[in-house]
Formats: structure tokens, sequence, C-alpha cells
């Protein structure tokens, strides 16, 4: 019988499968096996061990397993200036920033700031993420190095004292898109900046380079009151109405924030199919308001999370941002049952592959699918007892209860230590960068 063992990478055995499949399944008494970077096959041990000959097991007792979480809305390398300027309204904050990014940012830098992001996003369970900043194709190379599965693409911009770097430059892009399109790990988008950073002619550029290529388009959008100012002064419309007319709303866009919504952009977004990456602590932090999720969900919005940057967060832990975002709308709309754990849970995983575009390959643990994972602990007091799994994910977990994570079969981080990025290292040249900026 042993030689008609199929030989595998890796067998995972016990612990509890939070599988997020399209029937829910919580697996327990379970065996996954992966294999070439993908699960390969789910079900009970003992055919599990008459069928496979893992080159690897690994033996679970008190652990869950989740899919990797999906971070669809970031600025990685704004890592670098977490704690630098808090306190002050989006539009004071901005130009603080740009100030800053200025004088320091570089092809260096951005890497170190993403890689310094990669190791928080690691930490706390996190297998993919998207990306919009300066220096894109050194962001896609150090997650590509690192094991570590991201949404990346140019973005464009019109920001007047970034001549020499802004994103605007359309070969470069191009390049990109075509050197990307086939490269395991990354996935090619296009974006633009905002309506506000941008104009008509960009948006009708990014539009049709998303059209012919059948991109995944992502911009910021609806985020402050000072935006909704700025953008109805320039284009006498709302973001939503400029980016209808623009023909850039449907199933392959991804709107950052969309916290300031008429009732009607809500029925739109719903209607063609739009994604919201929902970034509550941003939000809150900048004062710029309270996206109304319970309603977006309610109108069919498909909604995940995004940390945003950690200037403006200061954490790229996407459990604490679940867990904020289900507390406020339970709290502004005066309705316990909105956004019950479960569905925060798949917004995390399975809605955010939908909004990056990559429902079909990541997002839950479902034979086919790319081997995208976390494991956690959960012989911990603050995850004892346990009633509810989804409970537990949601309103009590936190990023310190991740012990294992594996992008496409291979772990990023095992036992809580980093496998691919050297930690030390990068935050050493992290604050090194820091000194720098402290004398700005
Ligand atoms: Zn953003």
């Amino acid at each position: 019988m042993a030689s008609s063992q199929k030989p595998v990478d890796l067998l995972i055995t016990g612990g509890t499968f939070v599988t997020m499949n399209p029937a829910r399944d919580v697996l327990t008494d379970s065996v996954l096996v992966i294999d070439q970077g993908k699960f390969l096959w789910i079900g009970d041990r003992s055919t599990a061990f008459e069928l496979f000959e893992p080159a690897q097991e690994i033996e679970l007792s008190c652990e869950v397993v989740i899919p990797g979480l999906i971070n669809v809305h970031g600025h990685w390398a704004m890592a670098l200036f977490r704690g630098l300027v808090d306190d002050c309204a989006l539009e004071d904050w901005l130009s603080m920033i740009w100030k800053v990014e200025a004088e320091v940012i570089s092809e260096e830098t951005v890497a170190t700031g993403s890689r310094l992001a990669m190791l928080e996003m690691i930490r706390s369970g996190t297998t993919c993420a998207a990306d919009m900043y300066w220096h894109y194709v050194v962001t896609t190379e150090a997650a590509r190095k690192a094991g570590f599965r991201m949404v990346n693409g140019p973005s464009f911009a019109d920001i007047e004292g970034f001549e020499e770097y802004r994103n605007t430059n359309q070969a470069i892009a191009l390049d990109y898109l075509d050197e990307y399109q086939d490269v395991p790990l990354v996935h090619p988008c296009i974006q633009a900046h905002s309506a506000y950073m941008t104009n008509l002619d960009i948006l009708s550029l990014v539009g049709k380079i998303a059209r012919d290529r059948n991109l995944l388009f992502i911009t910021h959008a609806a985020e402050s009151k000072g935006e909704m100012d700025m953008v109805r002064q320039k284009y006498g419309k709302t973001p939503i109405e400029v980016l209808d007319a623009a023909g850039l709303l449907g199933d392959r866009t991804l709107l950052a924030h969309c916290v300031h919504l008429s009732d009607d952009e809500i029925t739109l977004l719903g209607e063609t199919g739009t994604s919201v990456a929902h970034c509550p602590s941003s939000n809150l932090k900048l004062s710029s308001g309270i996206a109304r999720v319970a309603e977006m969900i309610k109108a069919g919005v498909n909604v995940a999370f995004g940390t945003d940057g950690a200037a403006s967060n200061n954490d790229l832990d996407l459990f604490h941002e679940a867990q904020l975002a289900a507390l406020v709308q339970k709290g502004v709309t005066g309705d316990p049952s909105v956004l019950p754990a479960e569905k925060v849970f798949s917004m995390l995983t399975i809605a955010g592959a939908q909004a990056v575009g990559l429902a079909e390959k990541i997002g839950s643990i479902e034979v086919g699918k790319l081997a995208d994972l976390a494991i956690l602990d959960f012989d911990v007091p603050n995850l004892t007892p346990c009633y509810d799994h989804y409970s537990h994910l949601v309103y009590a977990i936190s990023a310190g209860d991740v012990c294992h994570v594996m992008v496409e079969g291979q772990f990023l981080m095992r036992n809580r230590e980093m496998q691919t990025l050297d930690e030390a290292e990068i935050m050493e040249k992290a604050r090194e960068i820091a000194r720098t900026i402290r004398k700005i």
C-alpha cells in the first residue's frame, strides 16, 4: 500500500479549520494536505494517511487554522511615519506627510518601510495586501522576495513637488504591467490616487488601461468632507459621480474609504458590483467620519478591510480593524445585530479576496486554492473557553495569538519567528531613517 501513497509537501492534522468555504465549514478531527503551494485535499485522518506520504507533518491541538487575512488598502512604506503626525485633520495631515516624503522618499527608504510593514502584517496574520505608494516596483520586489502576496500597480497622481518620481509616467506603468502579469505572488492592478489628486485625462487613461487589460482599479473616494468640497469645486460633482461618469465603477473597482456617500450612491455601488475598502481606524483618527458599512452591506456592496497607512491608523493589524468596525457600526446604528462576527470575519478573508479580484485563488481554505493561511494559538486566556470561533476571531483575538503564517505553501513565520525577513535588521534601518526624519 505504501507505494501507492502520493508524496506531498505538508500535512496539517488536528486543531480546528475555519475554512470560509461557501458552506462556512468549521472542521475538527480533519487533515489538510498542502502540495506545490496549493490546498490539495481536506478530509478525515485515516483516509489522509492512506492516500498521502507527507514530507512534513504539523500536529495541532488547540490551534485554529484560518485563511490568511487580506488587507485591501494600505500605503506600506508609511510605516516609517507611524506616530509622526497625530491628532490633526486629513488635509493638514497630508500636507505635513508630503513635506516629509519629499525629503526622505527614495528607493531605499521605500524598501525598508515596505519590509517593516510586511513584518507587522505577517505578525498579525495577513498574507496578502494591496499597496499604493511611490516606487511601486521596489515594494513589489520586496514583497516577492519575502514570499508575501501583493496587489500593486502604478498609482497615477498629479502632485506638485513630486515631479521627479510621480507615477504618471505611462510607459513605465505599462512596462510594469507587462512584466508582472504572470509572476507568482504579484497581482498587478492600476490605480489613481483620487479624483482630487488627478484630473479627467488621468482618470480616462487609467480607465482605458484597466479595461484593455482587465485589471483591478483602485482609488481613494469620498474619504473626508474636505475632499468632497475639493472635488465639487474641481468637477461640480461628488467623487462617486466623477468615477461613474468616467466609467470607473464596476466589479473590478475597489474604492478606499467611501465615508461620505448618499443613499443613491450606496445603491449604485451595490448595483455595479464595486468593492469598498473600509478603514475605520484611519477614518476615526483623522475625524473623516464613519462609513455606512451596515447600509452598504444591506445594499449588496462587497466591503472588505484596509488598514490604510500606519501613519494614520497607527497599526497594520487587521484583527484590530475588524473589531473596531463591528463595534462602531453597532454603536452608530443602535442595532447590535449588524455586522455579526461571521460576516465580519468573511470581510477579512473571502470578501477581501473578492475586493482585489482574487476570490478564485485565495480567501478560503478550499481544495485547489493557493495555500495562504495563518495558525492561531487558542490555548491562551483571552480565547478560553471557546463557544464560537467567529466570535473570538472578531471580538477577543489579538495579533500576538498568531503563531504561524504561510503564503503559497511557504512559511513566512513559524513559531513566531520570521522565516524570510530579517526582523532586527529591518527595524534598525527604520530607526536610522527616523533619525533623518527627526531633523526635518
Ligand atoms: Zn489610503
